[in-house]
């Protein structure tokens, strides 16, 4: 059985079974039984289920978000945001069945047609930091274009998955064809990157984890879209607003807790500004409010677990310089918002993913500086870049090497554009408008006029 620990109280939420590597094949089996119904039938017939589907979503979006409060320790209002996202997933991969086209070629002799056929069974790892959102992510499409999906959710945030299941049933899904099957990763995850029947793996997680899925999916030449790690930069030029630049730059880091694969963790500062940036960065870190996810006005909850908190807290030297906010005493995951500055550019927490609420300050030169602090480090997800100079805007959004830049802001993911990462942050794209044709093959049929 898994225990659901809410992270702000430590209180047992529910337990769960877990599945092991029986129910896998059972799942899988009946997924496939249904994946071939669901592809034969009419795509505007799969876009009409899908759309009930998001108006189901839509009218729980409150259970939903409270659910996600309690197995995730989500602040009310992100939560909220999730479990609308969602609902938008949903909807924006309906009207993709409708427009999944293929091409027609100019040949000789005949007509030459490409055709996007699915998969079949697709299986998705699902991480713990945005349960909700990065299932449905993978779910939401690969349905659209004809496939199955069983999803694997972390053993600490099954439960808005499992709702979602149920919800896909009350809106008239097929039966089997979005199935939920909480497990451990190295039990149930490892079963699905193994399994024969599934024909292509979603994971999001580590990059350590991503790395053995991908080394376990390479016997049967498994299709894989992995979306890890971060480690991302927010670049400040000295010619940026700068008080704009300081009072964004805490939710960059702080939202979720940090346990954000996109958080700007690290913050670099043309030197000519550092100490002005400093100074505006450490009352709004200082002021952010921590506590009671349920609370309107708290802006960070707790870590989701203490195994997180222990990781997070082995990152930060003994006595290094930091700016720190406050965080609640007694039971839950607290770790107060922490700045650390005055650290060698390749401390480990400075090139390593955290995933808790802890950025580093590096201060940098000159443009080409900036571009080289940047990109040093392996991953390559996410980035922002603030300056007033609409040419550097360009040159440095270029040269950064990351999937997901952003100019004087600091956002990255909408579910109409696309995502995903350059080096250890992963392989493919997820979300915009060629969602739907990560969950295709394509197929080249020559029809001959000559015969
Ligand atoms: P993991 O990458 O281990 O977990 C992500 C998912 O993979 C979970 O569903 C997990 O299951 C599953 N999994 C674990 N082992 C296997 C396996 N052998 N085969 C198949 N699936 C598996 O992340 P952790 O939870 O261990 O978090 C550690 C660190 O990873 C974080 O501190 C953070 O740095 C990074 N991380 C990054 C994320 C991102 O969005 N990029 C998301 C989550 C973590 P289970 O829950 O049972 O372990």
């Amino acid at each position: 059985m898994l225990q659901v620990l809410n992270p702000a109280t430590e209180e047992v939420v529910a337990t769960v079974p877990a599945a092991g590597p029986e129910d896998v094949d059972a799942a899988v089996a009946r997924a496939a039984a249904a994946q071939t119904a669901w592809a034969a039938a009419a795509p505007a017939d799969r876009a009409r289920l899908l759309r009930r589907f998001a108006a189901v979503v839509d009218a729980h979006t409150e259970e939903l978000a409270l659910l996600e409060v309690r197995e995730a320790g989500h602040t009310l209002g992100n939560a909220r945001w999730e479990a609308g996202n969602v609902r938008d997933l949903l909807d924006y991969a309906a009207g993709g069945a409708e427009r999944l086209n293929g091409r027609q070629i100019p040949v000789r002799g005949g007509l030459d047609v490409t055709i996007l056929e699915p998969l079949g069974v697709v299986g998705v790892i699902a991480p713990w930091n945005f349960p909700m959102p990065i299932a449905a992510w993978a779910t939401a499409p690969a349905l659209a274009a004809g496939n199955a999906v069983v999803l694997k959710p972390a053993e600490t945030t099954p439960l808005t998955a499992l709702r979602l299941a149920e919800l896909a049933l009350e809106a008239g899904l097929p039966d089997h064809l979005f199935q939920v099957l909480p497990g451990e990763g190295p039990v149930a995850g490892n079963a699905l990157v193994e399994h024969p029947g599934i024909a292509k793996i979603v994971f999001t997680g580590s990059t350590r984890t991503g790395r053995h899925v991908m080394a376990r999916a390479a016997d049967q030449v498994k299709r894989l879209t992995l979306e890890l790690g971060g480690k991302s930069p927010n670049i400040v030029f000295a010619d940026a607003d700068v008080e704009a630049a300081a009072a964004a730059a805490p939710m960059a880091f702080l939202d979720n807790s940090g346990q954000d694969c996109c958080a700007r963790t690290r913050i670099l500062v043309q030197r000519s500004v550092y100490d002005r940036f400093l100074a505006l960065l450490a009352p709004a870190v200082e002021a952010t409010v921590v506590g009671d996810p349920l609370d309107e006005r708290t802006q960070m909850g707790p870590l989701i677990s203490r195994a997180q908190l222990d990781r997070v807290r082995g990152y930060v030297p003994e006595g290094a310089e930091a700016i720190r906010g406050k965080a609640p005493e007694g039971p839950g995951f607290w770790y107060p918002p922490t700045v650390l500055t005055g650290l060698p550019e390749d401390a480990p927490c400075a090139v390593e993913e955290v995933f808790g609420p802890v950025a580093v300050v590096l201060p940098f030169e000159d443009e080409a500086d900036a571009i080289r602090l940047a990109n040093a480090t392996p991953y390559g997800l996410s980035g922002s870049i603030w300056t007033r100079d609409v040419g550097r805007a360009l040159r440095t959004s270029r040269a950064v090497r990351a999937g997901n830049l952003s100019v004087n802001s600091h956002s990255s993911v909408r579910y109409w554009t696309p995502f995903g990462g350059f080096g250890r942050s992963g392989l493919g794209r997820e979300l915009g408008p060629d969602a739907l044709t990560a969950f295709t093959e394509t197929k080249n049929v020559f029809l001959s006029t000559e015969a």
